[in-house]
C-alpha cells in the first residue's frame, strides 16, 4: 500500500550507498522496518516512505516527483541531469546536502605500457564509459574529438578486450584500475552521496518534516566531526593548555575534589586531538586525557 501524504525518499536498495543510507536515516531518527526483498519500507515513527531501486533510478524518480527525496551519487545525478535534458524531460533537482559517504572520482584512464599520455592522446580514441554524457560534455570542452564507446558494467576490461582504447570510470582506490593494467589520468568529475529533492513539492506537511530533518542532518555531520575533550590540567598553566586545544570554543573549566593545583578542563573540539598534541598536554602537566567520540550535537 502507497499512501500519497507520506514523504517518500529513495535509496539504494543494495549497492556500495545503501549501508550509509539505511545508517543516515537511522542517525536522522528514522525508525525503518526493512525486508530484505521489499521495495517499500515503512518509516514506524514518521510518516515517511523509503523506496529502495537500483541508483541509477534515483534521479528519474525524484524529477518526476514520484518520490519526493533522493539519496544519489554526483555522479548519477549530473548524468541523468544531461541525459534528461537532452531528451527535454524534467532535470531539475534541489541539492539539500552533500553528503560525508560516496565519495569517488570519474577518471579517465589507459594501459599502463603505453605511458604518460598528454590530453592530445585521446584524439581520434574510442572512450568506453558509463558516463557518456559527462565524458562527451568534457571532450566538448576540451575539443578533444573522441568517440564514447556506452558500457554498463566491467568498463575497466575494455582496453583489454579490445572494445576501446582508453576508459572513463569510476575510481576510488585506484586498485581496480591497477589491477586491470590502467593508468590513471586525469580526474573528469569527483563525487560524493548527496541528497536531492523534487523542486516541484508544495505540500505542506512533507516540506515541514523535510525542515525538521535537515537541522538533524546538519546535527549528525557536526557530530561526526566533533570531539568531546576531556582532561585535568594543572591551574597555574591553563592558559598554555588551552592554547594547545584545537577549536574555538571556550573549555568549560571544573573543580577537581579533593585536588587545590588541578582542575577538570571539558571541551567540544571541531577536530580530533593528535597524539602529538596530547603528549604536549602531557609535557604541561595534563593527565588523564580522553577524547570521545560525540553521537549528536544541537546548537
Ligand atoms: P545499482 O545496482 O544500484 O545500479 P551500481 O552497481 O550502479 O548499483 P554501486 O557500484 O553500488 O552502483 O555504486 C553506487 C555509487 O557509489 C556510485 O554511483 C558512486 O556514486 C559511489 N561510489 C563510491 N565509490 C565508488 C567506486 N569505487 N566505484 C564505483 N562507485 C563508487
Ligand atoms: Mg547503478
Amino acid at each position: 500500500m502507497t499512501d500519497s501524504t507520506r514523504l517518500r525518499i529513495a535509496i539504494q536498495k543494495s549497492g556500495r550507498l545503501s549501508k550509509d543510507c539505511q545508517d543516515l536515516l537511522k542517525q536522522l531518527g528514522v525508525k525503518l522496518e526493512l525486508r530484505e526483498q521489499r521495495l517499500i519500507a515503512h518509516a514506524t515513527n514518521m510518516p515517511i516512505d523509503v523506496l529502495r531501486v537500483r541508483d541509477d533510478d534515483i534521479p528519474g524518480l525524484v524529477m518526476d516527483g514520484v518520490c519526493d527525496l533522493g539519496i544519489v551519487g554526483e555522479n548519477v545525478l549530473v548524468e541523468a541531469q544531461a541525459e534528461r535534458a537532452r531528451q527535454s524531460l524534467p532535470s531539475d533537482v534541489n541539492k539539500l546536502a552533500k553528503l560525508d559517504f560516496g565519495y569517488c572520482r570519474l577518471a579517465l584512464a589507459w594501459p599502463q605500457e603505453l605511458g604518460a599520455q598528454s590530453k592530445q592522446w585521446f584524439e581520434g580514441k574510442r572512450i568506453a564509459t558509463t558516463y557518456p554524457e559527462i565524458l562527451s560534455q568534457y571532450l566538448a570542452r576540451e575539443n578533444i574529438k573522441a568517440s564514447v564507446v556506452m558500457l554498463t558494467g566491467s568498463v575497466e576490461v575494455a582496453p583489454r578486450a579490445g572494445l576501446a582504447d582508453a576508459i572513463c570510470d569510476l575510481v576510488s582506490t585506484g586498485a581496480t584500475l591497477e589491477a586491470n593494467g590502467l593508468m590513471q589520468g586525469e580526474t573528469i568529475l569527483e563525487s560524493n552521496a548527496c541528497l536531492i529533492q523534487n523542486p516541484a513539492l508544495q505540500d505542506d506537511a512533507k516540506l515541514s518534516l523535510i525542515n525538521k530533518l535537515l537541522p538533524r542532518l546538519r546535527g549528525v555531520k557536526q557530530a561526526k566531526e566533533s570531539k568531546y575533550i576531556m582532561l585535568h590540567a594543572p591551574k597555574a598553566r591553563l592558559d598554555e593548555i588551552c592554547a594547545l586545544l584545537p577549536g574555538t570554543g571556550q573549555p568549560t573549566v571544573l573543580a577537581l575534589a579533593g585536588s587545590e593545583e588541578l582542575v577538570a578542563l571539558h571541551m567540544v573540539s571541531s577536530e580530533t586531538l593528535f597524539w602529538e598534541t596530547m603528549e604536549s598536554l602531557k609535557t604541561l602537566g595534563a593527565s588523564s586525557i580522553l577524547v570521545m567520540p560525540i553521537e549528536k550535537m544541537m546548537e
